[in-house]
């Protein structure tokens, strides 16, 4: 075989393409994995700063999955450590658990609550509970009221996205749980762990086989050309670029980070603080050594800016862009030989083990085509 030619060519070195790659190389088929990147494992990427702290570069990524199979799957690649999740709001200088919980509540409002008294008193503020929420507000309006949105949301999401909670999705804000019970973890899977060594070396480990190349800084839009797949292509970038743009950009939301040091051993009394307040320019700051368990005696934390312009990271659920979205997917569709799957591929808001399982299927799809030529 020629140094372009492979039987699966993928674009992207992310988790989606990692994983593929590894399916197929075990079953035998020799893929090369370009990235326009100088590195691997996408937006997962983590690297050790100038003073030591193992840093998350593209935003926290905090690893949690239901799925057993993928477990064991990335378990023969890293072992794990336990992460404790925990984020808190600053409300008006001041700080509350959240995802809002009973804690929460009896923070803001000074009164103790049980899961009954909570449940009671949060339903004489919610506005239209019985109703399918048409989008984010009406989402967050329905299950905890007019005043905690307001603190809570409101001005988070219009820094986030630029936009109102009234023009996106409910699934945006949906995917922030409300508690009636004192369980203070970000999220709610029974695995909340992150790969001892680092995202990096978990998936330098998955892609390290004698069936797998790998080509780093290569853009594969300015040279598509010269690669000649026998199988197919498995395309992770975004839709758009693939086809240059032809019916218009579709709309990203992007992030600066912003890294600081400082010489003591934490500054934050937990992994994530986000910031309500519209005034105040970022997000969220994070102090990532909390999740990822590293001791030493200087902290880095990451400010998070929002921005229109920069790195396609998140795509922006809303009606529009979903409707230019289905018109690329159906020239997407009558693409012969190449595959899009993936957070950019499909424009899909999704988290690491769901970028995992479109890895798996889309391997799987992969060697069904092959058995049936
Ligand atoms: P990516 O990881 O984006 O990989 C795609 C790769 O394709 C990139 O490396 C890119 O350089 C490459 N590429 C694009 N175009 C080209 C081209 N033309 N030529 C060559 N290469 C190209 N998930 C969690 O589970 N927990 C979290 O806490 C979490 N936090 C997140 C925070 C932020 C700020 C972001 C942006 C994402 C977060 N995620 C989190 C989601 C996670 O990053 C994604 O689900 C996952 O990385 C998607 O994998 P992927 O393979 O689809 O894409
Ligand atoms: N959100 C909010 N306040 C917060 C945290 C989140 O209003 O303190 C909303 C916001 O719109 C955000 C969405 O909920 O974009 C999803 O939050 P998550 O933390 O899951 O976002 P991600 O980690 O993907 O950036």
């Amino acid at each position: 075989m020629s140094q372009n030619e492979c039987d699966i060519l993928i674009v992207g070195a992310g988790p989606v393409g990692s994983v593929a790659a590894r399916v197929l190389a075990e079953a035998g088929l020799h893929s090369i994995i370009l990235d326009k990147r100088n590195h691997l494992a996408g937006n997962c990427y983590d690297e050790t700063d100038d003073y030591g702290v193992l840093i998350h570069k593209y935003g926290p990524h905090y690893f949690r999955t239901n799925n057993d199979d993928l477990i064991q799957f990335l378990s023969k690649f890293s072992e794990w450590v336990p992460a404790n999740y925990i984020v808190k709001s600053q409300v008006a200088d001041k700080l509350y658990p959240f995802p809002i919980n009973i804690d929460t509540l009896e923070s803001y409002f000074n009164k103790s609550f049980d899961e009954k008294t909570a449940k009671e008193f949060l339903e004489k503020l919610q506005i239209n509970p019985g109703h399918e929420p048409r989008n984010s507000e009406e989402f967050v309006l329905s299950r905890v009221g007019q005043e905690l949105y307001e603190k809570f949301y409101l001005g988070y999401t219009l820094k986030q996205w630029d936009k109102h909670p009234k023009d996106l999705a409910a699934s945006v804000c949906g995917r922030i749980p409300v508690r009636f019970n004192r369980y203070d973890r970000y999220v709610d899977h029974k695995f909340q762990q992150l790969p001892k060594h680092g995202f990096t070396q978990l998936f330098k480990n998955i892609v390290t086989h004698p069936k797998i190349q790998i080509q780093l800084n290569t853009d594969y839009l300015e040279q598509r050309d010269i690669f000649k797949p026998k199988l197919t292509t498995l395309y992770t970038g975004p839709i758009d670029e693939y086809f240059q743009c032809k019916l218009g950009a579709l709309p990203w939301r992007s992030l600066e980070f912003e890294f600081k040091n400082f010489k003591q051993e934490y500054v934050q009394p937990c992994v994530q603080i986000n910031y309500a307040s519209y005034d105040i320019p970022h997000t969220r700051t994070v102090e990532i050594k909390h999740a990822t368990g590293q001791k030493l005696p200087s902290t880095t934390i990451s400010y998070e800016y929002p921005k229109a312009k920069g790195e396609p990271y998140y795509p922006i659920p809303h009606p529009e862009s979903a409707q230019l979205y289905e018109k690329y997917k159906e020239m997407a569709d009558a693409e012969k030989d190449v595959i899009f799957a993936g957070r950019l591929a499909e424009y899909t808001y999704i988290n690491t083990d769901q970028a995992i399982e479109k890895g798996f299927a889309v391997a799987e799809k992969i060697l069904q085509k092959k058995a049936a030529k």
